[in-house]
C-alpha cells in the first residue's frame, strides 16, 4: 500500500491531495481505498522526509531532494496550482530567529507564498 501510495503520488508534478490519491488509487485497484489510510502513509513520508506537505493547498508532493533536511519554500499559483519549491538558507534561518527570540521552539516552519505563477500571471 505504501509503494503504491508513493508511486501514485511521485506522479503529480503538482501538490495532490489525499482524496485525489485514494480516489486514483481506488479506480486502479478496483476496490476503494480510503483518503484516511491514504493521510496516515502520507504522514509517514512527510515524517522521513520522502514527501513534502504544502500546507495551505493541504497536499503533497514527492520530495525532490529526500537526503537534505531544510525548511522548504513554495510558491504556490492560485490558477494552475503549481508549487514551486525554492530553498533559501538565509530566509528560513531568519524565520527561525524571530521564533527564538520569543523562545520558541520552531519544528517546522511553514513558508508558503501564495500567487500566480509565470505562465498564469
Ligand atoms: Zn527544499
Ligand atoms: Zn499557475
Amino acid at each position: 500500500m505504501r509503494e503504491a501510495v508513493f508511486t501514485e503520488l511521485a506522479k503529480h508534478e503538482r501538490p495532490v491531495s489525499a482524496y485525489d490519491i485514494a480516489d486514483n488509487l481506488s479506480a486502479a485497484r478496483g476496490k476503494r481505498v480510503a483518503p484516511n489510510s491514504v493521510y496516515r502513509i502520507l504522514d509517514v513520508f512527510v515524517a522521513n522526509n520522502l514527501a513534502m506537505r504544502v500546507e495551505s493547498a493541504n497536499a503533497y508532493l514527492a520530495n525532490t531532494h529526500p537526503g537534505c533536511a531544510h525548511d522548504c519554500i513554495f510558491l504556490v499559483c492560485d490558477e494552475c496550482g503549481e508549487a514551486a519549491h525554492v530553498d533559501d538558507e538565509e530566509v528560513s534561518r531568519a524565520v527561525r530567529a524571530i521564533a527564538a527570540t520569543r523562545q520558541f521552539k520552531a519544528e517546522r516552519p511553514v513558508l508558503e507564498i501564495r500567487g500566480l505563477c509565470k505562465g498564469c500571471a
